[in-house]
């Protein structure tokens, strides 16, 4: 096993930037164990957002309706946005888990040392088709750039990039 269980006194909450008044926390513990050599192995199983091998890997975490933002350092793991110490009890439980059984499971996975960096969201509107069509389940083509960048949407999404293959493949370069 590479990381131990946790209790709720391990936990520490920091105000979040939020825009909702209370129960907006980012929640972090402190590591015993330097994970960074492993990260190129989680970073091969999850969605990342941001990855610099030997530094951080920030990635997605999906749980029941809600979606959390993961960042592993050198000594750190945090989870936002939490609404209480028992909420992040919780996905802390299900990400040590994970980490433990990626852990174990090492030697059948391909380790990913691609640094991932995601544009910012007008570099990627000024790519897109700007019809607006809709067909992506936004509104317009910058609400589909800024859930792109978080990586709430996936490219192949608009049809529109779908159907033109150089697109489509420069924008898998760009944010994937
Ligand atoms: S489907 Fe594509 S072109 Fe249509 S609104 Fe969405 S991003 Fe824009």
């Amino acid at each position: 096993m590479l990381l131990k269980e946790v209790c709720k006194e391990d936990i520490i909450l920091e105000r979040a930037y939020c825009h909702i008044t209370k129960g907006c926390y980012k929640a972090k513990l402190l590591l015993k164990v330097n994970l960074l050599p492993f990260l190129p192995y989680l970073r091969a199983r999850v969605k990342v957002l941001y990855f610099e091998p030997n530094e951080i890997l920030v990635f997605k975490w999906f749980k029941s309706e809600k979606t959390y933002n993961v960042a592993i350092n050198n000594n750190t793991l945090a989870v936002e946005i939490v609404e209480d110490r028992e909420e992040a009890l919780e996905i802390f439980k299900e990400i040590i888990n994970f980490v433990n059984l990626t852990w174990e499971e090492r030697n059948q996975i391909v380790p990913n040392i691609k640094p991932v960096k995601r544009p910012p969201v007008l570099e990627i509107y000024k790519h897109l088709p700007k019809t607006n069509c809709k067909a992506c389940g936004e509104e317009t083509c910058l609400a589909f750039a800024t859930k792109l960048v978080i990586a709430e949407k996936e490219v192949d999404e608009c049809p529109e990039i779908v159907k033109d293959p150089e697109l489509l493949q420069f924008f898998k370069v760009l944010v994937e």
